[in-house]
């Protein structure tokens, strides 16, 4: 007897189905992109009990003719993949031909379409792939499909299904980045009769932003733009002060397809280096487009992870152009006051988690109870059809209804090849690693590299002198020996000393290179550790030299410090090994260069001037003179803001004197 036989259709489909279709939003997912490969300009995806009875998706798109509508469920049926060399595009594009198979293999599938010209449509019904029913149908030009009993016949796929809240979910958050990649396409998504989400469809990003993020995510994000040869990222970012809990909010896409990418991550991340806190993450909407050819594609096509063949082109091309884009944006964190309690119910997020207590400053004391309360269902403000324009100008002062950050249309900025060019060059004739990096953010992030500066110190006021004279501010004075406060223009800017010193500090400390300057005690400091503590600090001697501590075990715990780094007190250095010990033995930093950082964050605070001491007037004002005048004094090394603005129209609402 034979054994070796072919598998019946229903089965392989059935084996197919495994692979692309998982759960209802792998469905959704793969429904949706064939409605944007159809053209549509407006999507409604529709589904009841998280998407696994009942999944609708309506598209305006091309349609099908009758028996197009037919070859469709079978597989390997594509109308996109013809000659040998389409198959590039797999990785990228995700074509293969197994969507509808494999979705009509584990399902009840009704088809309704039609196309331009003809006067009926098709309607078809399929069980388990099985087409049961054809027959001409009344419908608009375009294609819906329902999606019954999802795994109806596949009982063991069933039993991995989570509950229907988390599978609408899924559902959801797959419509989103659906809605994010294509803010040309109006979205709509229903669940369960409610209405949950309905993009403009304006082209705008931003507008997108704003109808899946919400207002306040689009008004903390920075448009990124930059361009390096073939390869191009476009979108938005967080400014460093509105980061989040958890990288969720990290959307990233390639070719408008979303995507998974540890690189993509990794290069959002290093931008947002030393200036937001550990456990912090930024939150991001960007695509990237590279040419097709340069994405694995070896990479399974149902999954979203990719790699790519230029990693470290497209790490950079990434890194650059969102570090560039923050050091361009505005550091200027606006006073927040509380909403009022109409404006709050305009105001909730519904996608977002609350924005946690350091990314605001509130200048009052909260609202009672009963006003926070009444934070009504979010849908309203959801389903706000607004254009970007709108948008723009709802954000502006005169009509917000919270006196908030604007939402800045910054230039753009893109690298030039030209950028890129000399960039090569002087990587070329760079002697070291170190100095050609610095070089290469002075590129792109278009800052000048400031030569090391002390306060207060004679470099200063040159550069004073030479700011531009929309930059003069007066100086008005210290409140609670911590806030300088600044007048410039039609602003009033507080300032803490203490975090602008040591980001001032943290900066000179990062451009001395890999060995920081050390002073040498005239005489050996002897100094008590917990043993444990003193173990660690010997152990990494090396990273120590580095950093300009040099010290000898005295045994039981005790330290001889020889030599300090040059920038703190004598008295400072014990506390400062203390705290290096305690990012040494239980730091949630990783790599020996983020280490680093965090022991450069202790030397750089503990060389500041402190909040709650006196501090010279001169000194405070040639620190705002710096503030003001630097790109790079925007954060704390831990992510604080260090300049925090007050309006003249902030000031008249609260004086009454406009409303
Ligand atoms: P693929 O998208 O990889 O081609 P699918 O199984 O997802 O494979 O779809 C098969 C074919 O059915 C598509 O190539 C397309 O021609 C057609 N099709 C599917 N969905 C639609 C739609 N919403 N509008 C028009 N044509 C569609
Ligand atoms: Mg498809």
């Amino acid at each position: 007897m034979a054994k070796v036989i072919q598998l019946d259709p229903h089965v392989a489909n059935l084996i197919a189905a495994g692979e692309v279709v998982e759960r209802p939003a792998s469905v959704a997912k793969e429904l949706v992109e064939n409605s944007i490969d159809a053209g549509a300009r407006m999507i409604t995806v529709e589904i009841q009990n998280g998407g696994m009875t009942f999944l609708r998706v309506t598209d305006d798109g091309c349609g099908m003719v009758r028996e197009d509508a037919k070859t469709a469920f079978l597989r390997h049926a594509t109308s996109k993949l013809r000659r040998k060399e389409d198959l590039e595009a797999i990785g990228t594009l995700g074509f293969r031909g197994e969507a509808l198979a494999a979705t009509a293999a584990v399902s009840k599938v009704d088809l309704l379409t039609r196309v331009e010209g003809e006067l009926e449509g098709t309607r078809l019904h399929l069980e388990a792939g099985k087409i049961l029913v054809c027959e001409d149908a009344g419908c608009p030009v375009g294609t819906t499909i329902i999606v019954r009993d999802l795994f109806y016949n596949t009982p063991a796929r069933m039993k991995f299904m989570k509950r229907d809240s988390l599978e609408g979910s899924a559902v959801f958050s797959a419509v989103q980045k659906q809605a994010l990649a294509h803010p040309e396409i109006t979205f709509r998504f229903l669940k369960d009769g409610e209405a949950e989400l309905q993009t403009s469809g304006d082209g705008e990003l931003l507008s997108a932003i704003y109808a899946v993020l919400g207002r306040q995510a689009a008004g903390e994000m920075i448009p990124v733009e930059s361009q390096w040869e073939k390869i191009s990222v476009r979108g938005y970012v967080t400014r460093p002060t509105a980061t989040r809990g958890t990288r969720a909010y990290q959307i990233f896409y390639v070719n408008q397809r979303p995507v998974r990418s540890k690189t993509l991550t990794a290069a959002l991340e290093e931008a947002y280096r030393n200036q937001i806190m550990v456990g912090r993450f930024p939150a991001c909407v960007l695509n990237l487009t590279v040419p097709l050819s340069s994405v694995d594609v070896n990479v399974h096509p149902a999954k979203v992870e990719v790699k790519f063949l230029n990693e470290r082109e497209i790490f950079d091309c990434v890194h650059y152009g969102v570090k560039g884009a923050l050091n361009r944006a505005s550091g200027q964190v606006q006073m927040q006051f509380p909403p009022r309690k109409a404006e709050a119910a305009a105001h909730t997020e519904p996608m977002l988690p609350q924005t946690a207590a350091h990314e605001t400053v509130p200048m009052q004391a909260a609202p009672k109870a009963s006003e926070h309360a009444a934070a009504p269902k979010p849908r309203t403000d959801f389903f706000q059809h607004r254009t970007a324009e709108e948008y723009r100008s709802a954000a502006k002062p005169e009509r917000a209804g919270k006196p908030e950050r604007p939402a800045k249309a910054e230039p753009m900025h893109t690298v030039t090849r030209w950028e890129y060019e000399q960039l090569a060059k002087t990587l070329e004739t760079a002697p070291k690693a170190e100095p050609s990096k610095a070089t290469k953010e002075q590129i792109f992030s278009k800052t000048t590299l400031h030569s090391p500066v002390q306060i207060p110190g004679d470099a200063d006021e040159q550069q004073a002198m030479d700011m531009p004279e929309t930059q003069r501010f007066r100086f008005v004075g210290e409140v609670l020996h911590t806030y300088i406060i600044v007048e410039q223009g039609d602003e009033v800017l507080l300032i803490d000393k203490h975090a602008a010193h040591e980001r001032i500090n943290f900066e000179r400390l990062l451009a001395q290179g890999t060995q920081i300057l050390g002073q040498t005690l005239l005489t050996p400091r002897t100094c008590r550790f917990e043993q444990e503590e003193a173990a660690v600090l010997l152990q990494n001697r090396d990273l120590l030299l580095s950093l300009g501590f040099d010290l000898d075990d005295l045994g039981g715990g005790d330290l001889l410090l020889r030599q300090i780094p040059s920038d703190i007190r004598e008295s400072d250095a014990e506390s400062a090994l203390s705290e290096i010990a305690d990012h040494l033995q239980n730091g949630r930093v990783d790599t020996a260069e983020r280490l680093r950082d965090a022991a450069l964050h202790t030397i750089a605070c503990k060389a500041a001037i402190k909040a709650g001491y006196l501090t010279d007037p001169i000194e405070l004002e040639k620190l705002a003179g710096q503030v003001l005048s630097r790109d790079d004094l925007k954060y704390c090394p831990h992510g604080r803001p260090i300049c925090v603005v007050l309006t003249r129209r902030q000031l008249e609402k609260q004086f009454k004197r406009i409303t």
